[in-house]
Parts: C-alpha cells; structure tokens; sequence
C-alpha cells in the first residue's frame, strides 16, 4: 500500500508532469466512481494549478472556468496509481481525465481507492498530524501519547493521530530508533520521542528522494518502481540477522498486521 514518500512521489511527479494542463474531457469506466459523472461540466475547461500530497493522498488543484477552485482528491489506497499516458489507457482504467496533452489515467486493479472532487479547502486537511510538517515536534508526540496505553507501533499507524505512516514505515522507523514496537506509547521518554522523530524524518525523505518502496504494486507517475525497498533494515528480513547487533530479525503479527523488528536492539 503506498505510504507516504510514495505518495508524495507520485504528488511531486504530477505537479512537473501537469501543471497548466487543461481538462478537456473526462471518461469513468467504473460505476463506483459514477459520481464524478456529475462533477464533468465542472471539470471540463479546468487548468491543474498545482499538485501536492494531503495526508495519503494526492490533491490536484484546479482553476475551473466558472471562476472557482476546486480540487480533485486522489486516494491511492491498495493499488491504485495515477499515470499519464500519450494513448492508450493502462489495463484496469478506472477513470481517464483527458487533457489538451496526453490523458491522466486513474488505473487501480483491486478498485480501493477513491476520487473525489472537493468544493473547499478545509475538505482536504488530513484527520491527522502529518511527520514531515513543522507542527509535528518530539514535545508534540510525547503530548499525543502521554494517556495512551496503546503499543508504540499501532499508536504510529492510526491515521488519526499521524497520517501517512503504513507498516513498512512504521517498522523502519521503529528499528532505526532502537525502541520496541510493543512499548506502551505513553512510556516513551521525550529523549525517544526526539529520536524517533528525527528517524522518522529522516527516512521519510530519503524515502521520497529515492521515489518510495515498491513490493507488489506501487509505480510512480510514469509506471517506473520505487528504490527504497534496497534500504530496509528490518521490513521482509525475517530470519536474516539484524545489521546493527547481529540478532536476527522476527516478524510477528501486531493488529492483524507483520511487524518485524529486532528484539536484539529494540527496547
Ligand atoms: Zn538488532
């Protein structure tokens, strides 16, 4: 599922891919997103002024020919994935927004993800604290969690409380941090809360620069696969010994979801 650094990516990509471009028709090819059907005379004529990530997702601002602004709000969720293309649509198409150059295609095998277009502004801000926002400080998380009981690691993955981090992410940062997933997040001293946050920025960028990880299904704007997959430290190692003490890495299911981390260096 893309997280984070591959949404901005994709955000990024897009805003040098499409900016000024003009929407001159629009094609839903699958009936759960029919409601766009009833955006199509406000989106035809639109110029994209600008494309950039809101929590998980990718917001495309645009001039619509009636005088207003208005946003086109991308949510990628399992498979979905944004492409321009010259032509032809990409196999399982969902929507095409035709442009005066080349198509911008929604295409999402497993059919999760969500377009909407939004009126206000105020729609798009995320339900939580973004990482990579200057509001996001150690004194901050240490504030957030201080009556949660919950373990460390699902306390990172609700998007209500920090929006973006998935499990990879999350398992990384946890790793680079040297702190175990199962901590109760209220016990995390402020001295771990600073190092986790400057892990976690950390990584979120290089993330970014290196146009995210890719395991099963996340391509960037131009169908091109993320790069940061080679630098994991813990994510998919089970068994493989932990390159910062030796131990040997474990996944266990946390939540319904893999966490792998090294009991060896993780406290
Ligand atoms: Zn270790």
């Amino acid at each position: 599922m893309p997280e984070l650094p591959e949404v901005e990516t994709v955000a990024r990509q897009l805003k040098e891919q499409v900016l000024g471009r003009e929407v001159r028709g629009l094609q839903v090819l699958d009936e759960r997103l029919s409601h766009l059907r009833q955006s199509h005379s406000l989106l035809l004529g639109a110029r994209i002024q600008d494309s950039r990530r809101v929590g998980k997702q990718v917001a495309l601002s645009l001039a619509c020919r009636d005088g207003r602004q208005r946003w086109l709000l991308v949510h990628l969720r399992m498979t979905g994935r944004l492409l321009l293309v010259e032509e032809a649509s990409p196999a399982r198409t969902r929507c095409r927004l035709e442009l005066d150059e080349g198509a911008l295609c929604f295409a999402d095998s497993r059919r999760f993800g969500t377009m909407v277009v939004v009126e206000e502004e105020a729609a798009l801000e995320p339900p939580g604290l973004d990482p990579l926002d200057q509001g996001c400080t150690p004194n901050r998380l240490k504030e957030m969690a201080a009556s949660c009981a919950a373990p460390l690691k699902s306390w990172l993955l609700d998007q209500h409380r920090i929006t973006g981090l998935g499990n990879i992410y999350a398992c990384e940062i946890l790793h680079a941090a040297a702190l175990s997933p199962h901590r109760p997040a209220s016990s995390v001293t402020l001295e771990e809360w600073r190092r986790l946050h400057r892990h976690m920025r950390r990584i979120l960028v290089k993330a970014i620069e290196l146009c995210g990880t890719t395991f099963s299904d996340f391509q960037d704007s131009r169908g091109v696969e993320g790069s940061f997959g080679a630098l994991l430290e813990v994510y998919r190692r089970q068994a493989l010994p932990c390159n910062r003490c030796g131990g040997t890495v474990v996944r266990e299911t946390q939540a319904q979801r893999g966490t792998y981390w090294c009991p060896g260096c993780q406290g």
